[in-house]
Parts: structure tokens; C-alpha cells; sequence
């Protein structure tokens, strides 16, 4: 447990940890802005949030929280076969909150250890105490050294869907599970894309389930995804409806042209399905074959608000 914070304080805190930075941060924490040097002329940015109750279960470490805060924006830099650089995190905290500075500690250290050291932020506390902690995260990143950058769209009917890992089941009991511990697939896109080339088409990261991901990818490229259910890699004690449903998985899925490998980067790869033509009147961007039926799979998964 922590001692009030404030503002000054966190700062200064920032600054110190900020000592560590790579040297291509010019102007570390501590100025208005920071300044980055190295930035390629391509940058890819985004950005992500936590909301206590919503993404993370109320009482969960802060060390996990802040580690899942940054690996969902790094799973997206995964996801379009690009590398991170840099992270930016604000929270807003409940009037009270008292420890501010372990979870930018641990921020911090998530972001080290996901390659993407934080270079700025803010904090602010909320006018009550009854209200969720909130926590935003930035990311940049930058394209390969071959200045690809892999998108939704690409993909051709015909393509495989593969994916890699394991799905289902990631909330795990109490809300404690793979969601807050997952590796995101920064090495195994690149992997990918370093062995396939040309004829990896297409790639997504699964975070809202694989039916609604795969529907997304088939849209892009206005197909339909053919996802059969005998062929999908389950987690642990799941079924093929959670492997499709759960959500929250941070696995790649990626539309090849190619013979997929067995693993990447020592993950385990998968076909899944494949992408085909959408039938004229279907409106279904996902089906899940399952004993010789045909049902629709984009409505199932977890929706992030
Ligand atoms: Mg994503």
C-alpha cells in the first residue's frame, strides 16, 4: 500500500524511471512533450483502455492490470506485423486510489518487458470515490525493416485462416486467467510474415472471440470465413463453442496462401478454415461447421464496449 500521491510527485517519480530510456527518447518524461528521434517515416499509433470491473476484475494485482493494459496494445502492433516502440499511459483513479505509484511502476515495467518503454503519461484522480479506475495506453510502433505492414484487408477466397496458440476460456476462474498473462505475438508475426511473404494475405489479433475476429477479416475483404469446429486448437478444459465464443484470446489470425507451419517461434500454429465467396442472400460474415451443419459463428464472442 502507497501514501497519497501527488502530481508532483508521480512526476518526478516518472522522470527517475524515465533515466533508463533507450537514447533515441531525446526529450525524456518530465518536459511537455517527449521527443522520439528515430521515428521511421511510417509510424503505426493507437490506442487502448482499461476500465476496472469491465476488463479487469476489482482486486486484481496492479502488477497483472498494468501488464495487460500495454500487451493489448502491443498484441494490435502484432497484428499488423509491426514492431513497438514506445508507449504513453494516463489513468484516472478513484478520489482515494493510494497507490499510484505501483501501478506506474508497474506500467513501467510491463512496457520494458514489452519493448516499448513508456515515455510519457498522466495522472489524475476523479471528483469520487465510487467510480472505476481507468487506464489509457498509446502505442506507436514501427513497419518491419521490409516496410510492410499487414492489414485486415488482402485476403482472397481460398485463403486458409490459421491462427496460433490455443483459444477458450481466457477470463479463466475469478477472472484471473491467460487474459492477464498473455504473450503477444510480435515474434511470431514476424516469423510468419519472414517465411510466407506474398502469401500471407491478411492478419487480425483475436481479442473479441474467433467468430467475431474471423467475421471482421472475411468483411474486410467482403468474403465469408469458414471456421470448422473439429479443427480448432482449444485451451484447457474448453470446447470448440468457448474456443470460438470466449474473447479475450490475443492470438493471431492470419489468411495464407501458403501451407501453414506447424509453429512459429516455438507457438503453435493451426488452420482453423478458410475464407470463401460470400453466397448470394447470406448475410453470415463467419459460419462454424459442426457435424455437417452450418451455423453462424460472427455473433459469437465477446464485445468490448
Ligand atoms: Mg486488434
Amino acid at each position: 500500500m502507497g501514501t497519497p500521491v501527488r502530481e508532483l510527485d508521480l512526476l518526478a517519480h516518472i522522470r527517475r524511471e524515465g533515466a533508463r530510456l533507450p537514447n533515441w527518447v531525446k526529450i525524456k518524461p518530465g518536459d511537455d512533450l517527449a521527443l522520439v528521434a528515430d521515428s521511421p517515416s511510417n509510424l503505426l499509433v493507437g490506442a487502448d483502455q482499461l476500465i476496472e470491473g469491465r476488463h479487469f476484475v476489482t482486486g486484481t494485482p496492479w502488477e497483472l492490470v498494468a501488464r495487460k493494459a500495454i500487451a493489448r496494445n502491443v498484441s494490435d502492433v502484432a497484428a499488423m506485423a509491426a514492431l513497438p516502440m514506445a508507449t504513453l499511459a494516463t489513468v484516472a483513479a478513484p478520489k482515494g486510489f493510494q497507490q499510484a505509484r505501483e501501478l506506474f511502476d508497474a506500467l513501467n515495467a510491463a512496457a520494458q518487458r514489452l519493448n516499448c518503454p513508456l515515455i510519457g503519461g498522466d495522472y489524475a484522480t476523479q471528483e469520487r470515490a465510487d467510480v472505476p479506475l481507468v487506464i489509457s495506453v498509446s502505442i506507436l510502433a514501427r513497419p518491419r525493416a521490409d516496410g510492410r505492414v499487414l492489414e485486415r484487408k488482402g485476403a482472397r477466397a481460398g485463403d486458409l485462416l490459421v491462427a496460433t496458440g490455443r483459444l477458450g476460456g481466457s477470463l479463466g476462474p475469478h477472472g484471473l486467467g491467460r487474459h492477464l498473462t498473455f504473450q503477444p505475438r510480435v515474434a511470431e508475426a514476424q516469423a510468419l510474415c519472414d517465411l510466407t511473404g506474398d502469401r500471407l494475405h491478411a492478419l487480425i489479433d483475436i481479442s473479441d472471440g474467433l467468430g467475431i475476429d474471423a467475421g471482421r477479416l472475411a468483411e474486410a475483404n467482403g468474403l465469408q470465413a469458414v471456421i470448422d469446429a473439429a479443427l480448432l486448437p482449444t485451451a484447457e478444459a474448453c470446447d470448440w463453442k468457448q474456443a470460438l465464443s470466449d474473447g479475450e484470446d490475443y492470438e493471431l489470425l492470419a489468411a495464407l496462401a501458403a501451407p501453414a507451419p506447424d509453429d512459429l517461434a516455438g507457438t503453435r500454429v493451426s488452420v482453423v478454415g478458410m475464407l470463401r465467396e460470400i453466397p448470394a442472400a447470406d448475410s453470415r460474415r463467419c459460419v462454424v461447421l459442426s457435424e455437417g451443419r452450418e451455423l453462424d459463428a460472427s455473433a459469437h464472442g465477446w464485445q468490448h464496449g
